[in-house]
């Protein structure tokens, strides 16, 4: 039996699209990766999505639009999608933990993955000293020394809260000027546990096999290498688009992201609809995510509507 769509992902986007799909009538079964909520459930509290004057912690955010969408009809399962055909519709999906399932049409909403520095000794400490969830491993560090590395709001962000737990946090960032937004900037530049190394290039993460001795890096000004000493690393340096099952089948720009007709979530298949992070380089918020997811669902329906129609008048 073919599904009427498919919604791979449940983020902001993919929950959202789930939501309107079910509410339409649409009974959308969504699949759930290892990492269900996506980014937001690493985050701590979101303080910018509309309708929480108090913040809400993201992995709740997350569970009450997971909830939202039970309540109107969606099928949640959990799997990994490892390969797509879309050559023919039915469309089919190659899921780990579930088979081969067919859909009329898919809702792609995979979001994007931490990106790592690719240095040498970085891969093999994670787990023991580095990582690219604050939220997640921060804990560890109690009254220890860490290094954040990035220059943008999610190095800002991740550096406060990791000041929670560790006696010092290092911003270390490979140019002068921040990325980040001003209000951000200001957070950890008013935070005294904050120190600064800007003008720092990464280059190797030093290690004893016992833990983490330190980052080596060039400082840029003087073209010297330095190790600053450390227990944590945690690389917050921005994402890469999660596109690599797609196999090639669904256009992408040279980063990966999916490439969507203007203005809609459509991409150069009929009836696969992409929405959220995998397809947005530039604005990358849960509010734009759901709104986008959103988009889908709506583009998605007005989709199936039109196959009725085609049926009918067949
Ligand atoms: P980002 O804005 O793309 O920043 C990535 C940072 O990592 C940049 O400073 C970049 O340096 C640095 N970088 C990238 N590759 C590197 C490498 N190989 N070696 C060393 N440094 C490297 O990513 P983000 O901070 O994850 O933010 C993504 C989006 O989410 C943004 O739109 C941001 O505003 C948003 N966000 C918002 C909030 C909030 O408002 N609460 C929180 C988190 C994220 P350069 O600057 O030199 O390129």
């Amino acid at each position: 039996m073919a599904y009427k769509t498919i919604i791979i992902g449940t983020g902001p986007a993919g929950l959202t699209s789930a939501i309107y799909l079910a509410r339409a009538n649409m009974e959308p079964l969504v699949i759930e990766g290892w990492q269900p909520g996506g980014q937001l459930t690493t985050t701590t509290e979101v303080e910018n999505f509309p309708g929480f004057p108090d913040g809400i912690l993201g992995s709740e955010l997350m569970s009450n639009m997971r909830k939202q969408a039970q309540r109107f009809g969606a099928t949640f399962k959990t799997g990994s999608v490892k390969s797509v055909d879309f050559s023919n519709r039915p469309y089919t999906l190659d899921v780990e933990g579930l088979g081969q399932l067919q859909a009329e049409s898919i809702i792609i909403s995979t979001g994007a993955s931490a990106k790592y520095l690719g240095i040498p000794g970085e891969q093999d400490n994670i787990g023991r000293g580095v990582s690219t969830c604050a939220t997640c491993d921060g804990f560890f560090f109690r009254g220890k020394k860490i290094i954040v590395v990035g220059g943008g709001d999610s190095a800002m962000e991740e550096a406060v809260f990791l000041t929670r737990f560790a006696s010092e946090v290092r911003l270390v960032h490979r140019r002068e000027e921040l990325r980040a937004s001003k209000i951000m900037q200001d957070r950890a530049r008013q935070n005294d546990k904050i120190v600064w190394s800007l003008n720092r290039t990464p280059l190797e993460v030093a290690a004893t096999g016992m833990g983490l001795q330190g980052l080596k890096v060039r400082n840029n000004e003087t073209g010297e290498e330095e190790l600053l000493e450390t227990d944590g690393l945690f690389v917050t340096i921005g994402h890469t688009p999660n596109t690599g099952f797609l196999g090639g089948q669904v256009d992408t720009d040279e980063q990966g992201y999916i490439v969507v007709k203007p203005g809609t979530t459509e991409t150069n298949i009929p009836g696969v609809f992409a929405c959220g992070d995998v397809q947005d380089r530039q604005y990358r918020q849960a509010i734009t995510a759901a709104g986008s997811g959103c988009m889908a669902a709506l583009d998605c329906e007005r989709f199936l509507e039109s196959l009725a129609h085609e049926a009918v008048h067949a």
